[in-house]
């Protein structure tokens, strides 16, 4: 299989790498995005987005797709495959992907994000954008004035049921045990919160209803109780995987298995940058994603410019 030679190879074609190569490509440098589904991410799984500046509602397929046209028209070659592993040959990087392709690259931008953990039960998949949601900021507005449920115990779950209680008429917090996972802190913040209702070692077995979420159907774990809770949205929050291992060499990451890096978005491994959902960082928002890769665009120049030196 012949090598293809790049000067920056953009593993990832979300948000912040489709930005990424935005920016190399317009600085003249050879770049190309490696995207195993299609350009866009997680928000071309999106039904609306309305927290994007300049764009008071957009849907998320669409605001991918202007973002990777916005890229292409500037030179950035765009590609559909997975990355498999990426290692260091002196003082280039290799990129592998599942069908064979091998690229040579002078600089490489991570820029894989990550996935939320599903319940895997039925009806989440089917009415995921119809009232299954993994994001409170994106989707919390839809939900204004109706009863909201959110399943998990952890910081997450806790701390994004009560960002939704600024919408739902009430949320229910229903986790598997009977204690939350969560830090005290946020926890005693939630629970003295009126809007917030605690619905204990809980779990959801089907999210039901006939174009939306209608009702979940749920079953107590400790006494096999089972009922019913009308709820206009279900939002999930049982962890996030970053894709954060494709690298042979070690990299540098947080105890959540997020990349760490620098305000130059500089991992490591000298040339491999990260952007992003994956890269370890307090929000995971289109907005930063999209700064994350400017900034990785740009700082990768700038090292390939000192490796030319
Ligand atoms: P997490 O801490 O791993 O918590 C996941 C929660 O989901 C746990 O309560 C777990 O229950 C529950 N769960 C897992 N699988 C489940 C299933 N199949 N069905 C029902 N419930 C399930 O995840 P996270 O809340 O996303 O947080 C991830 C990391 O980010 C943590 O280290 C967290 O501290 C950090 N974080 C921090 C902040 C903050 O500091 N403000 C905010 C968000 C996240 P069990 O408890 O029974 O295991």
């Amino acid at each position: 299989m012949a090598v293809k030679e790049y000067d920056i190879v953009v593993v990832g074609g979300g948000p912040g790498g489709l930005t990424a190569g935005l920016y190399a490509a317009r600085a003249n440098r050879k770049t190309i995005s490696i995207e195993k589904f299609q350009p866009g991410g997680q928000i071309a799984n999106t039904e609306d987005v309305e927290d994007y500046p300049g764009f008071e509602h957009i849907l998320g397929g669409e605001l991918a797709q202007k973002m990777a046209n916005h890229a292409k028209k500037f030179g950035l070659e765009i590609t559909s495959d997975e990355v498999t592993e990426i290692y260091s040959e002196g003082k280039h990087r290799m990129v592998i992907t599942a069908s064979g392709d091998i690229y040579k690259a002078r600089a490489v931008i991570i820029s894989t994000g990550g996935s939320p953990n599903h319940i895997n039960v039925p009806g989440e998949k089917e009415f995921a954008g119809r009232g299954v949601s993994y994001c409170a900021i994106c989707d919390g507005a839809f939900f204004r004035n109706q009863v909201i449920a959110v399943v998990g115990g952890g910081d997450a779950a806790v701390e994004e049921a009560m960002f939704l209680t600024k919408y739902g008429s009430k949320v229910y917090l229903i986790h598997r045990r009977d204690e939350l996972r969560a830090q005290k802190v946020i926890q005693n913040r939630a629970f003295a919160n009126s809007k917030m209702e605690f619905v204990w070692n809980t779990v959801v077995e089907s999210i039901n209803g006939e174009n939306r979420v209608q009702s979940l159907s749920l079953r107590n774990v400790k006494t096999g109780e089972k009922s019913a809770l009308e709820v206009g949205a279900i939002f999930i929050f049982v962890g996030f995987v970053p894709n954060s291992n494709i690298t042979r060499e070690l990299l540098a990451k947080d105890k959540n298995g997020y990349i760490i890096t620098n305000d130059r978005m500089e991992t490591s491994i000298k040339g491999i940058f990260a952007c992003g959902d994956v890269r370890s960082q307090l929000v995971r928002q289109i907005t930063n994603a999209v700064g994350d890769g400017t900034t990785a665009a740009v700082a990768a120049e700038k090292y390939i410019e000192e490796l030319d030196d």
